[in-house]
């Protein structure tokens, strides 16, 4: 997330926000120690524990993304849960340029922009 797009949001809500960002990454570290260690549980605690983590996986991106539909970020329905678009530019008009950082799709597209973000991190898969 760019500079420009954050000195729109009230202190208050970014603050809000951080503590958001704190609970997600303190569930995403605990998701990942469950991801290393399931490998020592036995079968039937193994797959129980894998579908429990698909689920939270999923509800944190749902979450994440009903949080930055709320802050007024723009999402991208290439996949489920929807992608949040980040500000990477602007058009000669001034307007905002917004881009999936998972399909690289903008929300103008077929105009050229002045990018003010760092190119797209292509997955190397
Ligand atoms: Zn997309």
């Amino acid at each position: 997330m760019g500079d420009r797009s954050m000195q729109e949001i009230p202190p208050d809500i970014l603050q809000a926000l951080q503590s958001w960002k704190i609970a997600f990454d303190t569930l995403r570290s605990g998701l990942a120690l469950l991801k290393d260690t399931k490998d020592l549980l036995s079968a039937p605690q193994r797959d129980e524990v894998e579908t429990r983590i698909a689920e939270l996986d999923l509800e944190v991106k749902v979450a994440e993304a009903a949080l930055a539909k709320s802050l007024g970020y723009p999402l991208h329905r290439c996949q489920f849960p929807p992608t949040i678009m980040i500000n990477v530019g602007y058009t000669r008009n001034g307007d905002a340029v917004h881009e999936c950082p998972v399909c690289g799709v903008t929300d103008h597209p077929g105009f050229s922009f002045t990018r003010t973000a760092p190119s797209r991190d292509r997955p190397t898969a």
